[in-house]
């Protein structure tokens, strides 16, 4: 018998859009670099991945905005931050966890770009901080 992979819901603040993801979302990250901090309106964004082909908009399409070089999408309607794709092809996409319909199913393992950190967040979950991306 096989176990039904997991699928996780989410959406934007006045559910214009809805999503589901398939598995388990992997690379679970707080980013405090300044794009993510500007699209999303918020001190840090938490990112959780899935591959490209186990994601899918279920209800509406997003707007997408390309800056540099990233592909962004969020609400049209009421600007909730959705996803992020470093290349238009990329085979992975990461989401916003804070808009899942129950966060709490990820455990963030780190937080990325502390360099770009502001000042009064301060971190106190003894998780790795990195100053850059992870891989750097
Ligand atoms: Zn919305
Ligand atoms: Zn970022």
């Amino acid at each position: 018998m096989e176990t039904e992979p997991k699928t996780i819901r989410g959406g934007c603040l006045c559910g214009a859009i809805r999503y589901e993801g398939i598995g388990e979302p992997y690379n679970v990250t707080h980013c405090h670099c300044e794009d993510c901090r500007k699209s999303a309106g918020a001190a840090f964004a938490t990112w959780a991945s899935f591959r490209r082909d186990n994601f899918q908009f279920t209800k509406g399409e997003p707007r997408e905005i390309v800056w540099a070089g990233r592909v962004r999408s969020f609400c049209a309607t009421c600007g909730s931050a959705l996803t992020f794709v470093s290349q238009p092809d990329a085979d992975e996409i990461d989401v916003t966890a804070a808009t899942f319909d129950q966060p709490k199913i990820v455990a963030p393992a780190d937080h990325i770009w502390t360099e770009d950190r502001i000042s009064w967040i301060k971190l106190a979950d003894n998780l790795p901080q990195y100053a850059r991306g992870r891989t750097e």
